[in-house]
């Protein structure tokens, strides 16, 4: 197997290294976190001129229909530039619900043409406080009617639920496990659905809780029925692990570069710190942990698209190998910078939060570890 990028692939990552190097600079990316959206809809319109919102939408729909390892390389720029918003929640997770809804044309119709233009910003409601996304944690109820159904329970750590015009919800219709989890398009604005923002560390991205209080939707509303409803989330949450690992990848990469450039630079005894062998040390760390993992991330995009029975198994391994990464990556480089690394003035904390986001969403690395396991035997 060729594990290169493509030609196709090493321009998109280079147009959009160096249009984030642009548009979303520490500045900005602070500028961002301070407004109460937490996101810019101008660098959005621009990123969706650009055809990424709707990377991995089908053609037919208004997307450029390419594959989750084109989605992974920019969201590796993503995760580089610490860019704020909701593209992930949108791009990632409401499209790619979306896309895997078979059978639910009419809603695709409806929405990945505006998610794909920009015009639409879209999320997926799993968690119900549990960490790990499993069919037992889903306990939302849908009940139903001759003409609609009837949603009702909590949903938390929503990605940018407060901005999404489409909150795709999962919920289930009976018993426990993964045969009774339906996934349903919900408007933010129908009657009964409450968004509040929740604290959070990481202030590049905004978990939501979201109330569904008999929520009452149309039949049509219905993305994927039972059992296919948990097959969709697999795939979607499978995509999410490999593109928070993608952005985990960018993160570490960006973390080490700053660290190596200011031990460069900054001077103590007569010398650049970098020259003395402890720093030496961090730093050929950081640099043996990165490299390797490179390629989990591309493999676990790759078996997405072409091996869709190893996919599960490469996403777990990619998702909590590179965000255990991510986080001793930045734990080194803030130490690395000595005392002004620990300081908000310094951008360090943005990525050190980002990794701190990356490595519990979707599952954290002990239970992405326990997924190898069992799917290895
Ligand atoms: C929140 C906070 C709590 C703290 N608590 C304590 C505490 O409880 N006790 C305490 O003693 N200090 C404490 N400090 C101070 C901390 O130890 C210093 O910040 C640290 O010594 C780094 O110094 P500096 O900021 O001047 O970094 P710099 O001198 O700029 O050094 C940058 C990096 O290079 C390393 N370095 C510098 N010179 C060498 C060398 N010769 N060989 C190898 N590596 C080198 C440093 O360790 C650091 O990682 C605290 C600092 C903060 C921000």
């Amino acid at each position: 197997m060729d594990f290169a990028l493509s030609e196709e692939q090493e321009l998109l990552q280079q147009s959009a290294r160096d249009f984030l190097a642009r548009e979303c600079a520490p500045t900005v990316v602070r500028q961002t976190m301070a407004t109460p959206e937490g996101y810019s809809p101008a660098l959005h319109q621009k990123m969706a001129a650009l055809g990424w919102t709707g990377l991995v939408i089908p053609e037919k729909f208004g997307g450029l229909g390419l594959g989750l390892l084109d989605l992974a390389v920019l969201c590796e720029e993503l995760g580089r530039a610490a860019v704020p918003g909701p593209f992930f929640a949108t791009a990632v997770l409401g499209a790619l619900s979306l896309v895997h809804a078979r059978g639910a044309t009419a809603q695709q119709k409806l929405w990945l043409p505006q998610i794909a233009a920009g015009e639409a910003l879209a999320t997926l409601a799993v968690s119900e406080g549990e960490p790990c996304p499993t069919p037992a944690a889903i306990r939302t109820r849908c009940t139903s009617t001759r003409s609609s159904f009837r949603l009702s329970g909590t949903k938390l750590f929503v990605p940018d639920a407060h901005v999404a015009d489409l909150i795709v919800t999962a919920a289930r219709t009976r018993g426990r496990d993964a045969d009774g989890v339906c996934l349903f398009a919900v408007p933010r604005d129908t009657p009964g659905v409450t968004v509040r923002p929740l604290p959070d560390v990481d202030q590049t991205r905004r978990p939501c809780a979201v109330e569904l209080r008999d929520v009452e939707l149309p039949k049509s509303a219905r993305l994927a029925d039972e059992p296919a409803g948990w097959r969709a989330l697999s795939r979607v949450t499978d995509a999410a692990c490999v593109t928070i690992a993608a952005d985990s990848l960018g993160g570490s990469q960006r973390a080490l570069e700053m660290a190596v450039d200011y031990a460069r630079t900054r001077e103590q005894f007569g010398r650049p710190i970098g020259s003395f062998q402890a720093l030496k040390h961090m730093a050929a760390e950081m640099v043996s942990e990165i490299e390797p993992a490179r390629s989990l991330v591309w493999y676990a995009a790759y078996a997405y698209d072409h091996e869709p029975r190893r996919a599960g198994l490469a996403a777990a391994m990619a998702k909590a190998r590179l965000t255990d990464i991510y986080s001793r990556t930045t734990n080194r480089a803030v130490q690395m910078h000595g005392g002004i690394g620990f300081t908000w003035e310094h951008d360090m904390q943005l990525w050190f939060k980002r990794a701190l986001w990356n490595r519990t969403a979707f599952g954290d690395a002990v239970f992405h570890r326990e997924r190898v396991a069992t799917l290895s035997v």
